[in-house]
């Protein structure tokens, strides 16, 4: 097995060094050492995963999750928790996992300083993933993380009851985003998760869908830290914005360019439906089939495309014009985003008036719904700096 350099050092004891206190997230696991695994898969070469050996410190060693107090180890087992992704590779910390007796809660698992009890994500595993989730569909969040729906699930939740114990998440909070996620596969329940931007963590975290939620999340940050507030960013759900402006009026209302680029794309999927399904009414299935195979290449970024989708894509561009101006103002408004700053307002101006006089309905009622948060989004644009090399984009849209 080979072994990496780890944090041994020569004839010295193992020791864990500020590099490995930012990875683990904690000062009281020691790294002893690193090695490379090679996990066998069908037909592809096997996968590399990274493996941190590490252990507890003397202070954090046979505790019991219960109740802290130092217990007597019995048996032990070699354990192993997700940790984040090295370099685009699974990362996992292995170590040898006691259960020890308690004076007062008996025979149990002891706890570890790197993940809450009886879990297999390391803590800034879960943190990560609360917050990828709180900004994405689950289901992309899921397939990003490498997890289950159900794995990223149950972190959330984790998450949350820690978030609900846990007040000091509300200290120094600047930049925040307000945005509400439906909880489970079909159940109506419903978080608001509030992520604080600058941590780039989850801060709060409460059940419902309405301007109760938010002004419970208020209520805890209290008035002091509610007026240190600069930034909130929320989606458009009409109930959230009037409890920000009237509990934090200093703060700018900003949307998340997530929210802004998601209702183009389904302004964009309402028109490929309502295309295709004249087209099969005139008896044109074929042109239909084109546009049901290129939906993934009109959704997706189009940096990221195939050259599959960019061939669908320039065949949609021929033969439909009506979508493939849809196409073209979606991508202005990711590209306003990217843009920010007063290229990126210029941008979002102009796209706005073309969404407008496009004469495509769909994209008329997107116009409106820009129209109406123009000022939150122009705030978004304004939380950066405008990246230069991208002066180009800035130029006003074909019509
Ligand atoms: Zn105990």
């Amino acid at each position: 097995m080979p072994k990496g350099d780890g944090a041994r050092r020569t004839g010295g004891p193992a020791v864990a060094g500020p590099v490995w206190d930012e990875v683990l997230d904690t000062e009281h696991a020691v790294v002893v050492r690193t090695y490379i695994e090679q996990w066998p898969r069908k037909g592809r070469a096997p996968e590399k995963v990274l493996v941190i050996v590490v252990e507890p410190d003397e202070e954090t060693r046979f505790r019991c999750p219960r109740c802290g107090q130092r217990g007597r180890p019995v048996e032990t087992d070699v354990v192993r928790w997700r940790t984040l992704d090295v370099h685009g590779k699974k990362c996992f910390l292995e170590s040898e996992l006691p259960r020890i007796i308690c004076g007062e809660h008996g025979k149990i698992t002891a706890a570890v300083p790197w993940a809450r009890p009886d879990d297999r994500f390391s803590r800034p595993f879960e943190e990560f993933a609360a917050w990828k989730a709180a900004h994405m569909p689950w289901t992309r969040a899921a397939a990003e993380l490498r997890i289950s729906w159900e794995a990223l699930a149950n972190i959330t939740g984790r998450v949350a009851a820690d978030a609900a114990a846990g007040r000091d998440r509300l200290e120094g909070l600047r930049r925040i985003g307000i945005d509400e996620k439906s909880w489970g596969k079909g159940q109506d329940k419903y978080l608001v998760i509030v992520t604080d931007h600058d941590a780039g963590r989850v801060a709060w975290i409460g059940e419902g869908r309405c301007q109760a939620t938010v002004e419970a999340f208020f209520a805890d940050l209290g008035p002091e830290r509610a007026k240190a507030l600069t930034h909130v960013s929320a989606d458009g759900a009409d109930w959230i914005h009037p409890v920000v402006r009237a509990k934090a009026p200093r703060a700018e209302l900003c949307l998340d360019a997530f929210h802004v680029v998601k209702w183009a794309g389904e302004r964009l999927d309402e028109l490929r439906r309502r295309l295709a399904g004249e087209l099969r009414a005139a008896g044109r299935g074929d042109e239909a089939a084109t546009l049901g195979t290129g939906m993934w290449a009109l959704r997706k970024d189009q940096k990221k495309l195939t050259p599959a989708q960019r061939g669908t894509l320039a065949q949609i561009a021929v033969v439909n014009k009506p979508l493939y101006k849809g196409y073209l103002i979606k991508e202005q408004i990711r590209e306003a985003f990217k843009v920010k700053g007063d290229q990126g307002k210029a941008l979002m101006r102009g796209v706005t008036a073309w969404a407008h006089r496009c004469r495509i309905p769909e994209f008329a009622k997107l116009a409106k719904t820009l129209s109406r948060y123009k000022d939150s989004i122009v705030a978004t644009l304004g939380g950066a700096p405008s990246s230069p090399g991208h002066a180009a984009s800035a130029a006003p849209p074909p019509s």
